[in-house]
């Protein structure tokens, strides 16, 4: 029998999942993705070789028909492979977490404090675990924290300027998108060699977007802060805004935090400036001037947010960027880059147009580098499960 990790990262209407064997290190046997929850369920499943599966399996589903199904399909695809343990992503791990642990009640309950720091992501990767606790009771589950990669970050870094007892007790800036993070700065040395050791910003850009400052290869500044609402604007987050906007909607229109929790959170952002999608192939279809002052609203505020972290470091040497957006939308690399000739950042337009699932060096051989790498958090997860197993 061979030895299978499985890896998740459960949304509010999606899990994705990865299944690895454990042999030397994590190989990746199969992925694929749960969508349309809670209703009609489509699932598909890829390996190294193509699709394995791709149909719409339930009508009414929730989480546990999803984890349930996926139990029973490992099993039967891969009769060969004993599940050993499962990793989740998590995206918050507070301030007592700074690295994977493997889960238990205690642990879980202190999770469950933190889901108002991330109503949109918490309650999901949670659930998970619940549900497999109750379809798999045997089973050792790892949680991987989206923050945890931060925490080499200066106390300065994390501080807001508000009364130090705020801080200790947890109201602090701590960073997401740590697992994808943590994958660039382990790809990076395999790439440009003892140049990863200097001063690099990251940009994640996908649904949810978020920079980092990676000197050393560790974490000293990131965009994001005590929640994954600040710095950039995202799908249906706001981004950095003037926190007496908030005070305002309290007080002089009636919001409720409620009411500011769904502005916030899921009308705000590309969505909420277009009026149209949060979803940044669409907008670059629309080529409306709604869609296109989102688009452009995004690129402006990268552009910013790199001047804040290229300060932090002092200079920068290099600029990577991945996630959905920044592996795959030329346009918003090259919108980004147009505004950056100051920092001697230019990109090559053909390199930058050239389609890869492989990282590429896009910049100008006179430009400081530039890369697109492909991120994945999976393997980061099968890694850190792969490591705390065999402890
Ligand atoms: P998540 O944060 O949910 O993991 P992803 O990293 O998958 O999200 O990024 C999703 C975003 O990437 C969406 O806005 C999507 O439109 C965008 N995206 C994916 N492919 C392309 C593409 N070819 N061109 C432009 N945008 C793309």
């Amino acid at each position: 029998m061979m030895q299978g990790v499985l890896t998740l990262n459960s949304g509010s209407s999606s899990i994705k999942f990865a299944l690895y064997s454990m042999e030397k290190e994590p190989t990746l046997i199969c992925q694929g993705e749960y969508e349309g929850l809670p209703g009609r369920l489509h699932f598909s499943a890829q390996d190294t070789k193509g699709s394995l599966d791709d149909e719409i399996i339930h009508d009414k589903a929730d989480f546990e028909t999803a984890l349930r199904h996926l139990l029973d399909w490992i099993k039967k695809s891969y009769s060969d492979v004993q599940l050993t343990a499962a990793g989740h992503r998590i995206v918050h791990g507070g301030e007592r977490y700074i690295e994977s642990v493997i889960i238990d009640e205690n642990i879980l309950k202190y999770l469950e404090t933190l889901i108002p720091l991330a109503p949109l992501h918490q309650p999901h990767n949670l659930a998970a675990i619940r549900v497999l606790q109750i379809l798999h009771p045997t089973l050792p589950q790892v949680a991987c924290f989206d923050t945890a990669f931060h925490h080499t970050q200066p106390k300065l870094a994390t501080l807001f300027a508000l009364p130090q007892h705020f801080w200790d007790e947890g109201i602090r800036r701590f960073g997401f998108h740590g697992l994808s993070y943590q994958y660039i700065s382990e790809t990076l040395p395999k790439l440009i060699g003892e140049k990863a050791k200097g001063r690099i910003v990251v940009a994640h850009l996908g649904n949810g977007a978020s920079m980092c400052a990676l000197k050393d290869l560790k974490s000293i500044a990131t965009t994001m802060g005590l929640t994954a609402l600040d710095g950039l604007p995202m799908g249906t987050r706001c981004g950095s805004i003037d926190p007496g906007v908030l005070l305002y909607l309290g007080s002089a229109k009636g919001y409720t935090n409620q009411d500011m929790t769904d502005l916030l959170y899921n009308k705000s952002g590309l969505l909420g400036l277009s009026g149209q999608s949060n979803d940044m192939r669409e907008l670059l279809s629309l080529k409306t001037p709604e869609a296109n002052e989102a688009i452009d609203y995004f690129c402006y505020h990268i552009q910013r947010e790199l001047g804040s972290l290229v300060a932090a470091l002092g200079g920068v040497d290099t600029f990577v960027f991945t996630g959905g957006i920044g592996e795959n939308a030329s346009l918003i690399r090259q919108k980004v880059c147009e505004g950056l000739k100051w920092l001697n950042i230019e990109i090559d337009e053909t390199l930058n147009l050239s389609p890869s699932s492989k990282a590429i060096q896009i910049s100008k051989a006179e430009s400081k580098s530039v890369w697109v790498i492909p991120t994945n958090e999976e393997i980061i997860i099968a890694k850190d499960v792969f490591k705390l197993m065999k402890a």
